[in-house]
């Protein structure tokens, strides 16, 4: 049995206070729950938070860079992640692709570091529209995944998280449908079996992400190859958020 993973990736919101005041409730809210809650927060917010010595939801990060240290100005290392608490680390953003212009090679990097460092990744892979009416949705989605995972150890692969999102439906109210996303989930995870083998690939953790809100959560979370959410927008806000968790 896979335990789902409902992460909030927070993007560019929120300042220290608003943070603390927003994860301070959640921890509360939803500390019955028997899913795994993760808060992606702003690196400036992440030190407050674990000080908060939260009970049931965890933390994560929105991005690293793959060198232990050294003159990369306004970068930051896996080990200053996991030295603020975090457990989670968010890569491979299609917003880091499109903006930054991170690609698979740069994504790999920071992939197999986070591990080494103990940080658990969530690799994020999905089609532009373009892509989707081309019919290449599964063709992107496995070159990414498997290039995102080159050199990870089957012993570390249970603690990669994949988050499946269809770049479309990112922020723009659009969303996959449960069926058409469990066939997406559902080719990630042949390729992580052809990769490490089958019994490993049904332990890894496979979320859906784009335009996830309470109203549509149960869609995707009655799928079989669906094991949770990242949650842009509707993270935001601790009743929504709450909504999403206790679906
Ligand atoms: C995201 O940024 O990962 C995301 C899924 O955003 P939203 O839920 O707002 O579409």
């Amino acid at each position: 049995m896979r335990t789902p993973i409902i992460a909030g990736n927070w993007k560019m919101h929120k300042n220290v206070g608003e943070a603390v005041e927003m994860v301070r409730m959640l921890d509360e809210r939803v500390a019955d729950s028997p899913v795994e809650v993760v808060i992606c927060a702003p690196f400036t917010s992440l030190s407050a938070l674990s000080a908060l010595g939260l009970g049931k939801v965890k933390l994560g990060a929105q991005n690293m860079f793959y060198a232990d240290q050294g003159a990369y100005t306004g970068e930051i290392s896996a080990s200053m992640l996991e030295d603020v608490g975090c457990e989670y680390v968010i890569l491979g953003h299609s917003e880091r692709r499109e903006i930054f212009k991170e690609d698979d090679e740069l994504i790999n990097k920071k992939v197999l570091k986070a591990l080494e460092a103990n940080l658990k990744p969530i690799l994020c892979v999905g089609e532009t529209l373009a892509q989707r009416k081309a019919g290449e949705t599964e063709t992107v989605v496995v070159a990414q995944t498997t290039q995102g995972l080159a050199g990870v150890s089957a012993d570390q692969i249970e603690k990669v998280v994949v988050a499946y999102e269809p770049i479309w439906a990112i922020g723009t109210g659009e969303t996959s449908n449960g069926d058409d996303a469990n066939q997406v989930i559902a080719s990630i995870r042949q390729t992580i079996g052809k990769l490490f083998g089958s019994e490993l690939a049904e332990k890894v953790r496979i979320q859906y992400g784009g335009s996830v809100k309470p109203s549509n959560i149960n869609e995707f979370m009655g799928q079989p190859e669906i094991d949770g959410a990242l949650v842009g927008g509707a993270s935001l806000k601790v009743e929504d958020f709450v909504g999403i968790i206790k679906y």
